[in-house]
């Protein structure tokens, strides 16, 4: 899931997304919760509508970003109280809140607010931090559960049908269709703990599960031994998705093992930094050694960028600080990303796992 922070993959627009097969997309509660504000959101009728975009999103509850403002919050039993990263304001976030603003964002999926747990965290702080996710997780879905059918696409249906000459009698209150909650589970980098999490989460009920708290600092041959571990105990038959992972070589990895949805800012943010992946491997486009290379940026990729552009005219865009050079950067690692996704995909469909060294970074 290519991520859309404000609404916005930063750089390319959602025609050009569409063209790239991009078919879910995150987007962040917390940053629309401060900017635009969600009731303008859901006035006008949810995200889908108010960004255009007629395939799937995701928002993620807020937790991950609140917990990252260190000096900004304050976490107790009933929520996390902080100061917006923009002006300084006051807000709180529990998992009511955070239910009520993804409802009114109007996602297809929605997460359950969580409390990503710090690391290195010692093992009471670790269980205690898990044991409020799951207190928290039964209260998301408490509140979920109750105002479900107040997503805002039934609110923007009412409004046209009024406009369309429909008597008031006549136009739905409540959409039939609701968005999917999923859970979280935590318990720092203790398998045991993650293990207790997958099962008290799973005995709340949700129909997609997902391993949060990781990328947080940790080794990545850690990260790796936390998720395959805790995938053993996650139901095979739902969605399972790994949050804020990875390299190219990581999510083919990863999805081998079971992980069916992932999402990660770096395809974009490489992008913007002038970092590019390629068949061939990392590619630094502001280096001086590409100032006359007349080759595609890599030569087995089919994307718009490298079917048309040099790295020369690449390399030229970065350093002159072109804002082409981002839009052109973000739609290649995208592309690639997308590929490398596409190709995993047809390994499972084929039934076999690709050799090894067969991953494309
Ligand atoms: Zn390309």
């Amino acid at each position: 899931m290519p991520v859309g922070t404000l609404a916005s993959v930063k750089g390319v627009s959602q025609d050009v997304l569409e063209d790239l097969g991009v078919e879910i997309l995150l987007s962040n509660t917390y940053h629309l919760f401060l900017r635009p504000g969600v009731e303008t959101v859901r006035r006008m009728g949810g995200l889908h509508r108010f960004m255009s975009w007629d395939c799937a999103i995701l928002t993620d509850s807020g937790g991950f970003q609140v917990f990252s403002l260190t000096d900004l919050r304050k976490v107790s039993e009933e929520g996390v109280a902080f100061r917006s990263h923009l002006d300084g304001s006051s807000h709180f976030l529990s998992p009511e809140k955070a239910m009520e603003a993804q409802i009114g964002l109007g996602a297809d999926i929605i997460m359950a607010f969580d409390e990503c747990t710090e690391y290195p965290a010692d093992a009471a702080r670790a269980r205690a931090s898990m044991e409020l996710t799951v207190r928290w997780a039964e209260r998301s879905k408490n509140y979920f559960e109750e105002h479900k059918h107040e997503v805002p696409w039934a609110l923007k249906e009412s409004a046209e049908l009024r406009s369309a000459g429909r008597s008031r009698a006549a136009v739905p209150t409540r959409s039939e269709a609701t968005q999917a909650l999923f859970g979280i589970v935590q318990g720092g980098m203790d398998p045991e703990l993650r293990r207790e999490s997958a099962d008290r989460t799973i005995d709340i009920g949700f129909p997609g599960y997902a391993i949060g708290g990781l990328s947080v600092g940790e080794p990545r041959e850690l990260t790796r031994e936390i998720v395959l571990s805790t995938l053993e105990h996650l139901p095979s038959d739902q969605p399972r998705y790994l949050m804020g992972v990875g390299t190219p070589d990581e999510i083919a990895q990863y999805a081998q093992s079971g992980v069916d949805m992932m999402d990660c800012v770096l395809p974009t943010r490489a992008a913007r930094h002038g970092l590019l992946f390629t068949s061939e491997g990392k590619v630094s486009i502001k280096q001086a050694r590409y100032a006359q290379d007349e080759n595609a940026l890599d030569p087995i990729c089919d994307c718009r960028v490298c079917q048309r552009y040099s790295r020369a005219y690449l390399r030229h865009l970065y350093a002159s600080n072109e804002l082409l050079a981002q839009v052109l950067n973000t739609v290649h690692n995208l592309h690639f990303y997308l590929a490398t996704m596409r190709t995993v995909r047809a390994w499972i469909r084929a039934g076999h796992a690709p050799a090894a060294g067969a991953s494309q970074m």
